[in-house]
């Protein structure tokens, strides 16, 4: 087999491979995409080390989860008295039943 002919089919394997990696990139890519991460720093991350970066993608909590509890932790307080988070305007705590003071 002449030399040439060889060079061009491991350049042809290469190739191959390089297209294998860009669509395996593309599955942490977008599990990290759907919980509020950059699409394409995720898609390089799996091109470069997929096997990280798929346990890694699926590992992340999602960012609007983040949002959400701070959300709900808007408008609540803690019970001086038991730590239990109650309504910001509670007079006596639901939990301990204790009267709160401001
Ligand atoms: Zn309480």
């Amino acid at each position: 087999m002449p030399f040439g002919l060889l060079l061009i089919m491991v350049e042809a394997e290469l190739i191959q491979v390089l297209q294998l990696a860009v669509i395996i990139g593309i599955i942490p890519a977008f599990i990290a995409r759907n919980k509020g991460k950059s699409f394409f720093l995720w898609w390089f991350y799996g091109f470069m080390i997929f096997i990280v970066a798929l346990p890694h993608s699926l590992w992340i909590k999602p960012a609007h989860q983040k949002v959400e509890q701070e959300q709900n932790s808007e408008g609540t307080k803690k019970c001086f008295y038991c730590t239990e988070l109650i309504k910001q305007e509670a007079k006596v705590c639901q939990y301990c039943g204790k009267l709160l003071h401001d």
